[in-house]
């Protein structure tokens, strides 16, 4: 049995063509059905439908032999115990630093303001605040960084933005690009070992299907 780890919304969605390139059909409707384990039209394969964040913990521990992760949620699981061998380059967005739009982020940062900064992304933010040699107080977050500006709990948000509208709609402005954003297959090393009759033609298929 193969297990594959998926999070519903895009990133299902945007795997699904890639699945069948492998031949593979999911046979049930995840936003129809309240089953978490999938069927497909192979006996074999199945999908489990997790969060998002914790796709790469499913993996890592052989709940999953392989997943899809995006790479900001991979930055900060560490990656440790998995094998990345495609950048699948769906689910893409980019990670940015947003504040309010009457917030002189630029000034700010001349400064040497010490900036409070609320983020769901505490390693890629503190990675990234410290090579600009800036001193920022991270605040985490689970939840709709958006607001954190907006009611005075932090000067700036590091969180991940497609289209901006939902930063325009809350009156914020991206001020910092700080990496591209796109999901990569993840497989479990041992899996990859012990299974490879079976997962490396399925890796192979989800190659020849990568979209540019
Ligand atoms: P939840 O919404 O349940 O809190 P989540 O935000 O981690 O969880 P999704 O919104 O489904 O889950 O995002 C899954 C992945 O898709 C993210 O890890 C990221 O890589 C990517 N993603 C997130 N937001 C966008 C976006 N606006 N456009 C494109 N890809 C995105
Ligand atoms: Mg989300």
């Amino acid at each position: 049995m193969i297990t594959l780890a998926l999070s519903k919304g895009r990133i299902f969605e945007e795997t699904l063509p890639l699945l069948a390139a492998a031949g593979i059909t999911v046979t049930e409707d995840p936003e129809k059905s309240r089953k978490l384990i999938l069927p497909t039209n192979q006996p074999d394969v199945r999908v489990v439908l997790v969060r998002a964040t914790d796709v790469p913990t499913y993996v890592q521990y052989g709940g999953a032999d392989m997943g899809v992760a995006g790479k900001d949620v991979l930055l900060e699981h560490g990656g440790v115990g998995l094998y990345q061998p495609l950048d699948l380059n769906i689910a893409k967005c980019r990670m940015s630093v947003a504040v309010r739009a009457d917030f002189d982020y630029a000034a700010a940062v001349h400064q040497g303001s010490r900036l409070r900064v609320a983020t769901k992304y505490t390693h890629v933010a503190r990675q990234h605040f410290a090579d600009k040699g800036m001193h920022v107080d991270l605040i985490k977050l689970y939840g709709s960084m958006e607001l954190a500006p907006l009611t005075g709990l932090a000067d700036a948000i590091v969180d991940l933005v497609s289209t901006g509208k939902t930063l325009k709609a809350n009156n914020l402005v991206e001020v910092e690009h700080i990496m591209d954003i796109s999901s990569r297959l993840v497989v479990n090393q041992a899996a990859l070992k012990l299974k490879r009759a079976q997962l490396r033609p399925m890796i192979d298929a989800f190659a020849s299907a990568i979209q540019p």
